[in-house]
């Protein structure tokens, strides 16, 4: 093994997550504001900041994917099959060009597993070893039933463990063993694993890390995060657009007919861009500008949707949430009262916050001033943001 050797995590995520309600698949659904899917990332990258990650997903969820995973730098997702094996074996076949020494397989559905876990596990790999896996030793009774559900034996519970993810082996290995022993119907990897003669060792695991499977585990994992975010920051945004020839301006996100236009570099949304500040205000995270420069033609004439999805992005990397937003714009035309619940829809759909939780006021400046002249549009917003402590 290298000394410091070359690692990829697989993210499955290929399923349909039927045992849970809801219309979203549950490793799209959100915790305290941010996608599961997103959440299991972070807690992987914190335990392996090197590694390369990998995402297996149903392609018919292409869309929610990349909703979940915008701004988090990931490579081309890989599309699974039909079990979560398939799912397990395609994605191993993707990483075969990259051919990393250590592949951490894990499910999609398991947000909380810790840093130190994830380390131990990826150390636990040796020569010794050609996987490693964490699980729990069964502390209960354990028996059997025939058909009626009559008991008929007693199970001794002495070595016997429950298993989790993630499941970290030695790539060649683990893939061979995929190529050679492949059971479509294996329900976790190290079956294979074994079933092709691979050394696996078992790590204690944690009992925090949980996959979220029934409805309670959502709102208990809701409880979990949100216990955890005191660190609550509030931001403040500013800008300032001026008129010109046109027949409608961008504001919060929605198109307004008008007999101007707003001037400037993207599409001019002084909405939009006073709440992506207020938000990258919060997180101490600079302005627009730092992150998306003017002088960079690539923004030119850009949906400021993509500013915003930014910002939101960079809390959720840092497993935050954002609480609230309230947009003031200020200008004596257009009226923005008509738009105000197509702008608060459009905002909630970015930010994934609830309707109550954003704000959209107008104002003008009774005449006085550049916006009481008709040169220009200006917006204020404020953004409370939720960070972990
Ligand atoms: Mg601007």
């Amino acid at each position: 093994m290298a000394v410091s050797p070359r690692i990829c995590a697989l993210i499955v995520a290929a399923g349909e997550g039927r045992r849970v309600g809801g219309d979203v698949p549950k490793q799209y659904r959100s915790i305290a504001g941010v996608p599961v899917l997103a959440r299991t990332i972070g807690a992987i990258r914190a335990g392996a900041p090197d590694a390369d990650i990998v995402v297996v997903i149903n392609p018919l969820h292409r869309d929610l994917y990349d909703a979940a995973t915008v701004g988090l730098g990931l490579a081309e997702p890989v599309s699974g099959g039909q079990t979560r094996a398939e799912s397990v074996a395609r994605g191993l076949a993707a990483l075969a060009s990259a051919n990393p020494d250590i592949v951490l397989i894990q499910d999609a559905a398991r947000p909380f597993v810790s840093a130190a876990l994830v380390h131990q596990l990826i150390s636990a790999v040796t020569s010794d070893a050609d996987g490693a896996l964490p699980g729990l030793r069964v502390s209960d009774s354990l028996k059997r039933t025939g058909s009626d559900d009559q008991v008929v034996a007693d199970v001794a519970r002495q070595n016997l463990w429950t298993v989790q993810t993630p499941q970290v082996f030695r790539f060649e290995a683990i893939a061979e063993a995929f190529r050679s022993h492949f059971d479509a119907h294996a329900t976790d990897d190290v079956a294979i694993a074994r079933a092709a003669g691979l050394k696996i060792t078992m790590v204690e695991g944690e009992r925090g890390n949980i996959k979220l499977t029934h409805e309670s585990d959502f709102s208990d994992a809701q409880m979990r995060f949100e216990e955890n975010m005191t660190d609550v920051r509030v931001g403040s945004g500013f800008d300032v657009h001026g008129f010109a020839d046109g027949d409608h301006v961008m504001l919060c996100g929605v198109r307004v007919p008008h007999d101007r236009a707003l001037l400037g570099h993207s599409d001019a949304d002084v909405g939009m861009h006073a709440l992506t500040d207020a938000i990258l205000g919060a997180i101490g995270a600079g302005d627009i500008g730092v992150h998306f420069p003017p002088s960079n033609p690539d923004f030119r004439g850009a949906s400021s949707d993509r500013f915003l999805r930014y910002a939101v992005e960079l809390v959720a990397a840092r497993g935050g949430a954002i609480a609230h937003c309230d947009v003031t714009i200020i200008c004596e035309s257009p009226k923005i009262g008509p738009h105000r619940e197509s702008m608060i829809a459009r905002l909630s759909a970015i930010t994934r916050l609830e309707a109550d939780r954003i704000s959209i006021k107008a104002t003008t400046t009774e005449g006085l001033g550049f916006t009481g002249r008709r040169e220009g549009v200006a917006a204020m917003a404020t953004a409370t943001v939720r960070l972990p402590l």
